[in-house]
């Protein structure tokens, strides 16, 4: 049997950097991929412009060119599919990695097609698979989605956006300039503070003009085929409704980190245990890498400051004479 040295679950910008770090030294490496390469990246709204500039999307001092001040999705998707194919990297797609056992030495991993053995793992599954859910009545309706891809169904229709994040906000003012009926329902007080600069104003000047209808302080509180019921400072409110787009954030896997063994806080963060010089978890020879480390607080990691991620485990196992 094939026992790989390095086994990398997800194929994301960090799992190609880990991908990289470990085809530069010659180990005997796989990525396994659940969708497509990036898969999340694959998944983002097709319009969608990074917040970050190219160079600092960059796994492995690889130039990324861009022609606009800061890529958008496409680029992003051809940048790190280049990388992976000129680089011939070695990685199996649409394969889900279901439980990582570990047994003495060595880690035994099951996917949805084959079982795999490997002397470390690195864990770069990201977060964007599992949506955080309202949990209110009528969630479940077809015309409610928890993703935003494009505008054009949503032309002429009422629609709620419920959020106010960068996914949020870009969704909402997308959807009006395609003609749809936009309100946006948020828990808080303002649109949010992590709103990429340049796109604040654009928000802040539809709402105030009323083109967008926004409440703040406000919630769902069941969603209807017809309307939706809101929660607002003065009472419930009812809107007409064809579609709600409910971008309210993603979490992380956390039953896969659970299942093999890597601990989480106890608190509200869930964030897995791991040496932030190495990036070991509390199982030895199981790394993380990427977004997923920062448990529930998605918006402390992203590729510009988690791709050293990939150097700092490769620099560990250079150490351990790996
Ligand atoms: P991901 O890219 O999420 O990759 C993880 C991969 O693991 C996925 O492809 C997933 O399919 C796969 N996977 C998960 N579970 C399994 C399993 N069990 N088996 C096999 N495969 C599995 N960051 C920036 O730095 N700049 C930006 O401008 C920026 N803009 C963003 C805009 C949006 C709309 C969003 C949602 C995020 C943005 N981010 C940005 C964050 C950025 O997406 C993440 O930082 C980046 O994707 C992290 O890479 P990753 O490799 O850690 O995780």
């Amino acid at each position: 049997e094939e026992v790989f040295d390095i086994l990398i679950i997800g194929g994301g910008p960090i799992g190609i950097a880990c991908a990289l770090e470990c085809k530069k030294r010659n180990w005997n490496y796989l990525v396994i991929e659940k969708g497509a390469l990036t898969n999340s990246l694959f998944n983002y709204p097709k319009n969608m412009t990074f917040f970050s500039t190219s160079e600092k999307l960059e796994i492995n001092e690889i130039p990324f060119i861009s022609n606009n001040p800061k890529p958008n999705r496409d680029e992003a998707l051809e940048y790190y599919r280049r990388v992976t194919t000129s680089n011939q990297l070695n990685m199996h797609l649409f394969e889900t990695v279901l439980d990582i056992e570990k047994s003495s030495e060595t880690f035994h991993i099951r996917t949805n097609k084959a079982k795999y053995t490997a002397k470390k793992v690195i864990v770069s599954t990201g977060f964007y698979d599992i949506p955080k859910l309202l949990n209110v009545p009528g969630e479940n309706l077809d015309k409610v989605s928890h993703y935003y891809k494009e505008a054009h169904n949503y032309a002429l229709q009422n629609v709620v956006v419920v959020g106010a994040s960068n996914s949020a906000v870009d969704a909402a003012l997308e959807i009006w300039r395609k003609g749809g009926r936009v309100t946006m329902v948020i828990r808080g007080a303002q649109i949010g503070d992590r709103v990429k600069y340049w796109v604040r104003p654009d928000i802040v000047n539809r709402i105030e003009e009323g083109s967008i209808k926004a409440y703040f302080n406000a919630k769902i509180e069941a969603i209807k085929p017809d309307e939706v019921i809101i929660n607002t400072e003065n009472g419930y409110v009812n809107l007409p409704n064809d579609f709600v787009v409910a971008l309210t954030g993603y979490l992380p896997n956390f039953e896969l980190l659970e299942n093999s063994g890597v601990l989480l806080s106890e608190d509200e963060r869930s964030i897995p245990q791991y040496d932030s010089e190495t990036m070991e978890s509390n199982v030895e020879g199981l790394y993380l890498a990427g977004v997923v480390c920062g448990g529930k607080e998605t918006h402390k990691w992203f590729i510009e400051n988690s791709r050293i991620h990939a150097k700092l485990i490769t620099k560990h196992l250079d150490e351990l004479q790996f």
